[in-house]
């Protein structure tokens, strides 16, 4: 089983911006471990730490390039360039995908796990995994990355997941609760 459930849309959790890293200690190494085992559950090639209720800026990723999981700490957006059309989905939106419309190449700079310097310039898939996963560090979720159209449609679905689950039994123990 997962270390963690990963939080679901309406959770408050996923609406907050979450604070930089300060150590990169061994607590922030088994969090990052404990994350990249949640995603590979899911599956997900990305989960960002409000995700699974931490509000730290980092987030795991696995692009299925052969390169294993990496995680970013601390990521900032340096510069987004071009328009990319790309479906869409985010764990926290279980079942739902949208056509979004982003920019196609970014330049991102972050730490890894050794606090060693990160800079990576994405495009197309990549460009949007980080994209998405950045936006969940500032409580963004894909729902207000929408158009009017799909926003529409997005309020209604979005009801029901809510719903569906509100009416599901026993919802899973949270470990994230006890972790700040
Ligand atoms: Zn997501």
């Amino acid at each position: 089983m997962a270390p963690y459930e990963i939080r679901i849309i309406g959770d408050p959790v996923l609406r907050q911006p979450a604070v930089d890293v300060t150590d990169i200690d061994g607590r922030l190494v088994a969090l990052a471990e404990d994350m990249v085992e949640t995603m590979y559950a899911a599956p997900g090639v990305g989960l960002a730490a409000p995700q699974v209720g931490v509000q730290k800026r980092l987030f795991v990723y696995d692009l299925g390039d052969g390169l294993g999981p990496r995680t970013m700490v601390n990521p900032r957006l340096l510069e987004a360039r071009g328009e990319f059309s790309w479906d869409e989905g985010c764990l926290s939106v279980p079942g739902l995908s949208w056509e979004i419309l982003r920019p196609d190449e970014v330049h991102v700079v972050g730490l890894d796990l050794d606090g060693n310097e990160v800079s990576i310039e994405a495009s197309g898939y990549e460009g949007r995994v980080f994209q998405h996963e950045l936006d969940h560090l500032d409580g963004v979720l894909l729902v207000e990355r929408l158009d009017p159209d799909q926003a529409r449609e997005a309020r209604r679905l979005v009801r029901d997941l809510m719903l569906a689950r509100d009416a599901s039994p026993e919802p899973a123990p949270r470990r994230g609760l006890t972790l700040r």
